[in-house]
């Protein structure tokens, strides 16, 4: 990692990357009980010595005392803050905390997620334990539907038992992130400013990492293939931070590293699918194929492109999942979604479960636009492939209020909670 040594304040800002990575590690490791409390400890005591840290450099920094007085009373009142300095504290002076997790099972059929029990699962007990757990407590006919097991685990400390332990970490993180950002604006010297590398990094982006980080639900959630029994995963580069790759570490969804792009005025959800899918015919034409891909829409009129990957129906829902998470996350008020799907005749090319074993299937480039406001947009077009060429076929479009596009279902469910 890149250490940063161009500000008055670069010991602290170096302990922030180092508080950051120890998060992430922390949120990796939600299901090693081992390694998450080892990264939990690690993570605990250095979000703790930021502060300390922050005082070592108050000779080079005029009125320190009065400005950091006014953060102290802030922290004292925080119960979160208050309870990271007794965790540190014990942790240091006593050994581990004392550690609880609770598991929440759901079965996911059909895009409706009836959660079928909850259940306490003992701390430290790993996830191999979880599924014997699991395969006792359901039945055969349970265990052999064309669905996933949802398993969302909760880890939480005696001592804050009503607060999430990533949540509680990541609310300390940004508390103490403040601190610092306020440093710079409050007592550093403009020259001081613009030599800072953090600063320049931090401020632009500090509404979505930190919003990254609340959306920790994903990470302590596995979902289980119940026809397999297998773990589903999607797929995930691993990065390490530094502060050039920050900007790509900040979204931990690192299957939807995404483009932003700005646009001049909204033209509305279904306009801009119909300019979405023109360009993904032309996409489609020059390249042979066209990649799944996610657009986001925010109220301030950008959009995010998130290129997605997903290898078969399983892959597809978990992918839904996780962008129904990313939307909990941010403000995204509309979705268009454009993929390749498999199409049969004798299902009027519509998108059916089994088109995909038709002797006759066909190829087609689909679009489904939804946005907060209930609209729904859908279309598509049919194609074949003849000498690396692409030919266009029967084109279809669907604009309806009514028809339920079950398949977007958790992303409607997020808005509708919102
Ligand atoms: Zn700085």
């Amino acid at each position: 990692m890149n250490t940063l040594k161009d500000c008055i304040l670069c010991s602290a800002e170096n302990r922030w990357f180092d508080c950051w990575n120890l998060w992430i590690q922390t949120s990796q490791n939600y299901f090693n009980p081992e390694s998450f409390r080892l990264n939990l400890n690690n993570c605990i005591q250095s979000l703790r010595t930021i502060t300390w840290i922050l005082q070592k450099s108050k000779s080079k920094i005029p009125y320190f005392d009065k400005w950091y007085g006014k953060w102290q009373v802030k922290m004292k009142s925080d119960p979160i803050l208050k309870w990271a300095v007794d965790a540190r504290n014990t942790i240091v002076k006593e050994g581990d905390l004392i550690i609880h997790s609770k598991a929440r099972i759901a079965i996911i059929e059909n895009w409706f997620t009836p959660p079928i029990f909850e259940l306490d699962v003992p701390p430290f007990s790993n996830t191999n334990d979880f599924e014997k757990i699991l395969s006792k407590r359901l039945s055969v006919k349970q265990l052999s539907l064309d669905g996933l097991l949802r398993v969302e685990r909760r880890w939480v400390d005696s001592k804050l038992p009503k607060n999430e332990l990533l949540d509680a970490l990541a609310h300390t993180f940004e508390f103490l992130s403040e601190i610092i950002l306020d440093a710079h604006e409050s007592v550093l010297s403009a020259e001081d400013v613009k030599k800072c590398s953090w600063y320049h990094v931090y401020k632009p982006q500090h509404k979505e990492i930190h919003s990254s980080m609340s959306s920790i639900d994903w990470n302590r959630t596995i979902w289980i293939d119940l026809k397999s029994n297998e773990i589903v995963h999607v797929e995930e580069k691993k990065h390490k931070i530094s502060k050039k790759s920050l900007k790509k570490a900040k979204e931990r969804y690192s299957n939807c590293l995404e483009s932003i792009i700005k646009i001049k005025e909204s033209r509305g959800l279904i306009e801009e699918a119909k300019v979405f899918f023109k360009m993904a015919k032309e996409i489609l034409i020059k390249d042979g194929h066209h990649s799944p891909i996610a657009i986001l829409g925010y109220p301030n009129r950008e959009q995010r492109l998130c290129p997605l990957k997903f290898d078969d129906r399983t892959e597809k829902k978990l992918v839904i999942y996780k962008l129904a998470n990313i939307i909990k996350s941010t403000e995204a008020t509309s979705l268009i979604l454009i993929n390749e799907v498999w199409v049969a005749p004798e299902n009027n090319f519509k998108l059916t479960p089994n088109s995909m074993e038709s002797s006759e299937r066909l190829e087609a480039l689909t679009l489904f636009a939804i946005d907060a406001k209930g609209n729904e947009y859908h279309c598509g077009i049919v194609f074949e492939k003849k000498d690396n060429k692409i030919i266009f076929k029967e084109e279809s479009e669907f604009n309806f209020k009514k028809y339920n596009i079950n398949m977007l279902s958790p992303i409607k469910a997020v808005w509708k909670l919102k």
